[in-house]
């Protein structure tokens, strides 16, 4: 107990508290800090604060236990998305990490799962070949095939002030340009493993609130605290919380981020009985953003309507047989022309020796119906952190880098992050390696940003040259396109880069 008898005297005690390092801060310190008379110099303040984060005197700043009542995990990993819940899957069936002890912790209820009788979800995304390879790899691929996927056997991609178009068949890759997957699918797939792997153990609502890192601390350990006051300690603490990662934010790296002041809307919808197969994907660009339809089923695709944030309001809201005139106009409407453009891609043709019909764009399906209550705005923007791992933590997923969904790459990019960083560990388990050691995780950093930099770079570049009208980026994009279009080796390139290959 301090005994105060005078200001002075109470400067003094306090003073003499700061400099004793064996010193433990009783609930009646706190209080005394609190007397507004005893001004504290700001040094001291600092060491203060330094004392009271210290974990040295069983005062832990993450929740009031002691180190010893943590529960304490091998890998602890925070949000349980199609990122997170994939890492857990991919963790527990590598032979090498399996007697790390894992926890994922989601800040959502309990997943309730997927029927694959029910109505198809507005949420899918399309899924490259590498991370097919990757659910194969942790048995997960069979539950996606036994359910429903539609693969994409061609895409066209083509813009609205020209006839500049690109088109991509799978003849010419010896696989699907991409599979189309319902999210809930995917997640019901990995979960599955998830809930059988013997080492891994999941808990819902439970909100990771604050984090400390062993940089912050003497501890080798990373800690966390949820929400509703528990508290953890790990030896590597991953990040697949999304794009406002909690984890990033207390890894203290510098982030790269825009807001497009875009929104994506996606819906379900009805092509009826022409659609023939629908294995095509379409996307056109307008002056908004792109417009892109995924097939779902012979007679079902997906949208996904990048739009400014007012026009997809309002789209969200119209009743549903003006929503399906709004999007049938949206792919056919003429916008337009840039003259030049235009004749600057008929003159790319005929020196490559193509006749105007082998390049006609053509056009998607009447789209007939909406699927009710299926339509739902995403707000878009890009993101990147400039580091993704440190002592004692990494990221994984949106939680570094979130892209424009136009190129479909996004989770993408999220899965193959996974399989590196399960790479990395394994290969670091092997050498002897601690899990959170910064020296060896910067490898999995490494490969991951020779991958993702270059692709999110693109995608970002085609966001930026597709917001404009203005003459001279049209005329440019334009023959990029075509140009793209007819030289088949840079074509190639590209598309092994859109799938994974
Ligand atoms: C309209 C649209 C279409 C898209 N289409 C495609 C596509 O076709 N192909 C493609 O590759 N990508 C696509 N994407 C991108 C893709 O959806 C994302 O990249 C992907 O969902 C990111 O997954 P994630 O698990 O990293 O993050 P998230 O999906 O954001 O998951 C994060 C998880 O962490 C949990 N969480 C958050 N904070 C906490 C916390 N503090 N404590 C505990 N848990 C927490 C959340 O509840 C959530 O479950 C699209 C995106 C949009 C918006």
């Amino acid at each position: 107990m301090l005994k105060v008898s005078s200001l002075t005297a109470r400067r003094k005690e306090l003073n003499n508290c700061l400099t004793n390092e064996n010193f433990a801060f009783p609930a009646e310190m706190l209080a005394f800090l609190r007397i507004r008379s005893v001004a504290l110099p700001a040094g001291n303040i600092r060491v203060l604060s330094s004392k009271l984060l210290s974990t040295k005197n069983g005062t832990d700043s993450i929740g009031s236990r002691s180190e010893s009542t943590k529960a304490h995990y091998d890998i602890i990993i925070g949000g349980g998305g199609l990122v997170g819940t994939t890492l857990a899957a991919a963790l527990s069936s590598n032979p090498t990490l399996a007697d790390k002890k894992v926890l994922l912790l989601e800040g959502a209820p309990e997943f309730k799962g997927f029927d694959p009788a029910g109505p198809y979800q507005n949420r899918v995304s399309a899924i490259n070949k590498n991370s097919i390879e990757l659910f194969k790899s942790i048995d997960a691929w069979s539950h996606i095939e036994a359910a429903r996927y539609k693969p994409v056997k061609q895409m066209q991609v083509w813009e609205s002030n020209t006839d500049a178009l690109i088109q991509f068949q799978h003849d010419n890759f010896a696989s699907d340009v991409a599979c189309i997957i319902e999210n809930d699918l995917i997640l019901d797939a990995v979960y599955a493993k998830v809930k059988d792997a013997p080492n891994v153990e999941i808990q819902n609502k439970a909100r990771i609130q604050c984090v400390r890192l062993p940089k912050d601390s003497q501890s080798q350990l990373s800690e966390l605290e949820l929400q509703d006051g528990r508290t953890f300690s790990c030896d590597l603490l991953i990040g697949a919380d999304g794009a406002n990662s909690v984890v990033r934010k207390e890894m203290g790296v510098d982030v790269f981020s825009l807001n497009y002041e875009r929104m994506g809307l996606v819906a379900t919808l009805d092509l009826g009985d022409d659609a023939c197969d629908n294995s095509v994907a379409w996307q056109r660009f307008l002056p908004t953003g792109p417009v892109a339809l995924l097939p779902l089923t012979d007679r079902l695709s997906s949208l996904v309507w990048s739009t400014t944030n007012e026009q997809a309001k309002k789209l969200q809201c119209l009743p549903p047989n003006e929503f399906v005139d709004a999007l049938n106009e949206a792919f056919c409407r003429q916008y337009p022309r840039v003259e030049l453009a235009d004749k600057a891609v008929q003159a790319l043709n005929t020196f490559f020796g193509h006749n105007a019909t082998q390049h006609q764009v053509q056009y998607p399906p009447k789209v007939c119906g909406v699927k009710e209550k299926s339509r739902a705005t995403f707000p878009l923007g890009f993101l990147h952190a400039s580091s993704y791992v440190c002592s004692g933590a990494a990221l994984v997923g949106d939680a570094a880098h979130r892209i424009h969904p136009l190129a479909g790459q996004g989770v993408n990019l999220g899965f193959s992050d996974v399989r590196y960083l399960v790479e990395c560990l394994a290969a670091g388990a092997y050498a002897g390696f601690k899990l959170g050691d910064k020296q060896h995780l910067i490898k999995y950093e490494r490969k991951c940003l020779k991958k993702n930099v270059p692709i999110m770079l693109g995608v970002h570049g085609l966001h930026t040259l597709y917001s404009t009208d203005f003459s001279p980026v049209v005329l440019f994009r334009s023959l990029g396109l075509q140009l793209t279009q007819n030289l088949p080796p840079i074509k190639n390139l590209f598309m092994r880069g859109a799938m994974g290959q």
